[in-house]
Parts: structure tokens; sequence; C-alpha cells
């Protein structure tokens, strides 16, 4: 049976994103594609046509189409939360209480906590109870926007803990209503059976990991945690050269805890994006700005550990780099799903205008999944991937933090959350 199409109307302010098919850049971060009084027409998942009300309504399909007053919205693409840790097992509010006491995350790790502790966990879990977890945290990417979430494993760290991983987020992608990314992230940390020889450990990652996940089509991309206590950009290049033979496309979690060099390793290999980057220089973000690898900042982890040291995401932008914001959701070091609540960090902590934080949220998160072409903006042709919160302003979305104020979320179309039961179809 043909769906209707669907009409959203007499937006307060529509923001489109429209614009370059490129990575977004320096001062077009800051062009939202605002129409006053916007409506959006919908059909099959697909957007039909935007503007304004007034234009879109004279749209032939739009006579037959179920209407939807968004008078009280700001109407924006869906958030796409390009880097997280769904996949796990328990949160780890003892450190954190650990830490607000004065441990640092690295003693944490030292003594056992930490990443491990989360391993020693999920490798004991039943797939069911993982599976339903993440169903449940998915439900609330929703509630706060999201319809597009990257999903790494990297708390297995072994071969059947991590394809267990991976097949959990298959089959959440495949019951949908989110849509889901996966990303291997086998060489999170040296597993504790591994300590001794952790290049062992690379090599089962190369030789048996990889090729398995690849086998079985559970990954997209392949990240590494290129960082101090992890792995070095030596081992990072054997790993995500491995993995490129094998198809896949790069991340990298990059200069997070201390500069290491995985941020030019990135540029070098042509990642899609290098994560993190607190501890980059000048002339990191100068080889940066040269290049097409998204830089994906994460202030929500530097605010839940209690630190101080944000990405430069201002000089950054200002040097002509392609910045992205993602949650970064994990247990360990940031439990969130909200990407309003990483707005008003990037905003406040990193001093980015409400409207460059909204492209780097949209936009540029999509490019780093390689997924532009389809999400991030809301244009003739583009998944009807969009959220509307309760505002008079886009600048209210950072403004207002701690209160969730999106008030729907559509995939595909479909209202895949509606608080106040408003949406027609
Ligand atoms: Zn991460």
């Amino acid at each position: 049976m043909a769906v209707r199409p669907l009409l959203i109307a007499h937006c307060r302010q529509l923001l489109t994103l429209r614009g370059p098919r490129e990575l977004r850049r320096g001062s077009q971060l800051a062009e939202l594609g605002v129409i006053r009084d916007g409506a959006v027409l919908i059909r099959n998942g697909r957007i039909e046509a935007v503007g304004s009300t007034r234009a879109v309504e004279r749209h032939p399909l739009a006579r037959r189409a179920l209407k939807f007053s968004a008078k009280s919205y700001v109407v924006l693409p869906g958030f796409v939360d390009s880097h997280t840790h769904l996949i796990f097992p328990a949160s780890r509010a003892d450190e954190y209480e650990q830490r607000i006491a004065g441990a640092t995350y690295e003693r944490i790790a030292r003594r056992g906590g930490g990443i491990l502790s989360t391993v020693r966990k999920l490798r004991r879990t039943p797939v069911q109870r993982l599976y339903q977890q993440a169903r449940a945290w998915l439900a609330e990417f929703a509630v706060h926007g999201t319809t597009t979430v990257e999903v790494k494993s990297g708390y297995g760290l072994n071969l059947a803990a991590e394809l267990k991983s991976l097949e959990v987020v298959r089959r959440l992608h495949r019951e949908g209503p989110l849509e889901l990314v996966p990303t291997f992230l086998g060489a999170h940390v040296v597993p504790p059976e591994y300590r001794r020889r952790p290049q062992r450990y690379v090599e089962l990652v190369v030789r048996r990991m990889i090729p398995a996940v690849a086998a079985h089509g559970l990954a997209e991309f392949c990240d590494v945690f290129c960082d101090h206590g992890a792995f070095t950009p030596a081992q990072a290049r054997l790993i995500l050269t491995a993995a490129r033979v094998c198809g896949m496309e790069l991340r990298l979690h990059a200069e997070q805890l201390a500069r290491t060099g995985g941020a030019r390793l990135g540029v070098e290999l042509h990642a899609a994006s290098v994560d993190h980057l607190e501890r980059i220089n000048r002339s990191d973000i100068r080889t940066l700005a040269r290049s097409n690898t998204v830089c994906t900042l994460l202030p929500g982890a530097v605010f839940h550990l209690g630190k101080s040291t944000y990405a430069p995401a201002r000089a950054l932008i200002e040097a002509g780099a392609a910045v992205a914001l993602a949650t970064d959701f994990n247990p360990g070091t940031a439990p969130t799903v909200s990407m309003p609540m990483i707005l008003s960090l990037a905003c406040t902590q990193m001093r980015m205008t409400p409207a460059e934080a909204i492209s780097a949220a949209t936009i540029n998160a999509a490019h780093s999944l390689r997924r532009a072409d389809r999400l991030g903006s809301l244009e003739p042709g583009r998944q009807a991937d969009l959220c509307g919160f309760e505002l008079c302003d886009y600048r209210e979305i950072p403004y207002y933090f701690g209160t969730n104020l999106c008030r729907w979320t559509l995939k595909r179309g479909q209202a895949i959350y509606d608080a106040d039961g408003q949406i027609p179809g």
C-alpha cells in the first residue's frame, strides 16, 4: 500500500544545511541554510521538496499529503553520532567516584580498572543482555534527536567476543529504526592475556580478527586507539593497513591522553576521521586542515573526566579543518547519548558557535561516515531523517543545557520518537 506523503509545514526555523557536497570548512560551518516558516515534503522516506511553506504547498504531492504544522519547532537534520561504544555490559560508576576522589584515569587503568574491567564483564555477558541494553540506549538516542549512530566493538578483545559485539550491532541495525554504522575496534587496548607480549596481540588482530570480521561482513570501518597505554603509531599502521586490504575504511582515536602521532598517521592513511585530538599541536592542525580527514571532537569525554584541556576547535576551524562532533558514548569516559549536551559543551568549552556545532553534528559527521550523499542535510533526494526542538531559535539548542527539548524525531520519514503524539501517519 502506498504511504501518503507527509508535509511538515510552518517550521519556525528550518535548518536545511544545504550547501556544497564537500566537507564543510571554515566559514561554511556557520551556514545552516535557515528558512523561516519552512516546510519539508516527504515521500517514501525521502525528501521530495524543501523551501518556504508557501512554495512547498504548491508542490503537486502536497495536496494529498498528511500535514503537520511545526509552528513551535526548530527543525533540523537528525544528529549523526559518529563515535560511540554502545555495546558495553555495565556502567563504571565506581571508577567515576574514585576519580572524583583523586585517582587518575591512567592509574585506574593500571590497577585493572578502566577498559579492561568492561572487557572482563562483556566476555561473561550473554549476547541477549548486550542486545537488550543497547536497544534501550538507542531509544534514548532517538529521544535526543539522533537518527544515525556509529558503533564500535572493542570491549571483547578476543575473536569470539568481538564478533559477539558486532553481531549485536548488525541485529540492531537490521531491526531499526536507527541506522547503525559498525566499526571494528579490536585494537582498543591490549587484553590482559597479552599484557607481556603486545606485539602478539597486534598479530592476532591483523592475521585472524580483521579477516574474520571482514569475511562475516561485520564492519565498515576499522579503528585503533593510538595513544599512551594503548597502541603505538607503528602498531596502528600495521592494523589499519591490514583492514584497508580487507576493504574497511579507517578511523583513529588519536592524541587524547598524549601526542603520539596518530593524527598524522590518520591523514597519511586517508582515514575518514581522527577522533579526540585534545593534544595536537600547531603543525598537526596545519596537516589536518590540508587533508580530507574529518576531525571528530569529543568534548563529553573531557567534561566527564573532569579535565580542562579540550581539543582546539577554534584553531582547527580557522585553519580550515573539517570538524565534527560526537558523544563518544561509553561507560568509562562519556556516558551520554545527548548530542544537545555535546553541542552545549562545544559552544561553552571549545568556543564553537551554535551554528558551527550544528554543522559539525550533522553534515560533517555524515561525511565522516561516508554518508553525506544521503544524511546530514535536508535537501531533495536526501533521506528524511529530521528532528524537532520546541524552541524559538536554533541557538537555544545548546543554550538550554541539561533539559531535553527535542519533541519528535523522524527516521526515513517515520516517527521514531513523538513526545506529544502529534506526527500523523
Ligand atoms: Zn572512543
